[in-house]
């Protein structure tokens, strides 16, 4: 048997980070069995369903690597049919018409719950005579559901779970207008779609067992389930956005990449050992359901940066490239040149193993298309202010040479900048930090010969004439 998973979100809101790690799982089993991994709209709640959410899901998805596989399967558009297997299990007997009015129903709950019991519906419409359906009403379809014995789910997260009959009613299928419920649904399309394997967020657990019951009524297998403990975060609270963005759209724009992101999510509930670094080929081939963990999860902000950090430091200069390019174009409208792109390629390889976000990379190199002067940290303006005479001039002097200087690559200019210090009997400190803080308007950037290459000859001269050094031969 062929594996099909799904994902199956309501769109009425973002997609988060729950959501997108269930999408994950079922993804992830799918590719790992050779199997189907097809995605679904719950979007029979047409006044919270909106095309927003619609957008999120899809653009998530898209973001984080998850491709669905066939066509996106909206259940609203299967009214029709879940209507119809309603109708056909009243035929046979496994659901009937209830009458009650809505006040009747609130009367019987608001018993219920004065003697301490559970609101459950008493089943009065069960065995009664349609004939005495009283005028008006029309009817809602409620499921037979079994009164007796035992309902056991083998869940493949929790294990067997049982429950008594006894503590579920008979449930709405089909409502007095004729639509059908959120319970009805999932069932007819488990089934229409040949899911093999729900793999979801355990608050689903309790409808589980009702589920399970329907499929077995219509006389369907229901599909194997897999009840994933919610997120919290690394305080162990419930995940809320105190704990940080919970929107995957968020991550990002903060310059997370989806590599990261898919290793951070797969880590929250699953594990192989100790192994934090889990690329998604290698997800694919270990993945499975028996690791999941039954207890809930962490989500750590940090632990996700650092992945990041890795998966930035793993990627190619030229993917990075079109990313930075956006970033900084967006405030720095050079960035999109040829020049610019050449000052982003050079610095590139060194910074981007320093950086633990995109947004981070990018601020690191945002130096490359402004004034120094305009964003000067305190350090940096002490040390410009501070220069001793005697530094002036020796940087005067290099100034002079490295406007003539033969070549400009990273190499040689390391070679002319040690060997003038060392002419000149100074340290090499005393030279390059006014130099990273005349080009940079930081005291930390990457290493400084890298800068200049990036800047290059004209632009490096320029900045350190615009701060007052000044090209002075000797
Ligand atoms: N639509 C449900 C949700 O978004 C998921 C239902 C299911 O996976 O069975 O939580």
């Amino acid at each position: 048997m062929s594996v099909v998973t799904r994902f199956a979100p309501s769109p009425t809101g973002m997609l988060h980070l729950g959501g997108a790690r269930t999408a994950l799982f079922n993804w992830l089993y799918a590719r790992h069995h050779g199997g189907t991994f097809r995605l679904r709209l719950e979007d029979t709640d047409r006044k919270r369903s909106t095309p927003e959410a619609i957008a999120a899901i899809v653009n998530g998805l898209t973001w984080l690597g998850l491709e669905w596989d066939g066509e996106i399967v909206r259940q609203s558009e299967r009214r029709q049919r879940h209507a119809e297997v309603a109708h056909e299990l009243l035929a046979a007997g496994g659901a009937y018409r209830c009458y009650c009015t809505p006040e009747e129903l609130e009367t019987m709950r608001a018993e219920a719950r004065a003697a301490g019991l559970a609101a459950l519906y008493d089943g009065r419409w069960r065995d009664r005579d349609p004939a005495e359906a009283p005028p008006g009403i029309d009817p809602v379809i409620r499921f037979r559901a079994p009164q007796e014995g035992e309902t056991t789910i083998s869940d493949l997260v929790q294990r067997d779970i049982t429950i008594d009959n006894t503590a579920l009613d008979d449930m709405v299928l089909l409502r007095a207008d004729g639509t059908p419920t959120y319970m009805l649904s999932v069932v007819v399309d488990d089934h229409d779609m040949g899911i093999t394997h729900a793999i979801r967020g355990d608050d689903h657990l309790t409808n589980a067992f009702r589920q399970t019951q329907l499929f077995r009524a219509l006389g369907w297998e229901p599909p194997a389930y897999a009840h994933i403990p919610l997120i919290h975060g690394s305080d162990g609270a419930k995940l809320s956005k105190r704990h940080g963005a919970v929107a995957v759209g968020a991550y990002a724009e903060l310059g997370i990449l989806p590599a990261a992101m898919r290793n951070a999510l797969l880590r929250l509930g699953w594990s192989h050992g100790d192994d934090e670094i889990i690329d998604t080929a290698q997800a694919i081939a270990w993945f499975d359901l028996d690791a999941v963990n039954r207890g809930a999860a962490r989500f750590d902000m940090e632990k996700l940066q650092s992945l990041n950090g890795h998966y930035i430091r793993e990627s190619a200069d030229s993917v990075l490239l079109i990313d930075l390019e956006q970033r900084l174009a967006a405030r720095h409208p050079a960035a999109a040149t040829d020049e610019g792109r050449r000052r982003i390629a050079a610095l590139l390889p060194e910074a981007k193993a320093r950086a633990k976000t995109l947004v981070e990379l990018a601020d690191n190199l945002a130096f490359l298309f402004r004034d120094p002067r305009d964003a000067m940290t305190p350090k940096a303006h002490r040390l410009l202010n501070g220069l001793s005479l005697e530094t002036q001039a020796h940087l005067g002097a290099l100034a002079y040479m490295l406007e003539e200087l033969a070549e400009w690559d990273e190499a040689e200019l390391e070679r002319f900048v040690r060997a003038f210090a060392e002419g000149e009997g100074i340290g090499l400190g005393k030279i390059a930090q006014p130099l990273r803080a005349a080009l940079t308007g930081s005291h930390a950037s990457p290493g400084i010969f890298a800068v200049m290459v990036a800047l290059g000859r004209e632009e490096t001269v320029a900045r350190l004439n615009a701060v007052g050094i000044l090209a002075s031969g000797r």
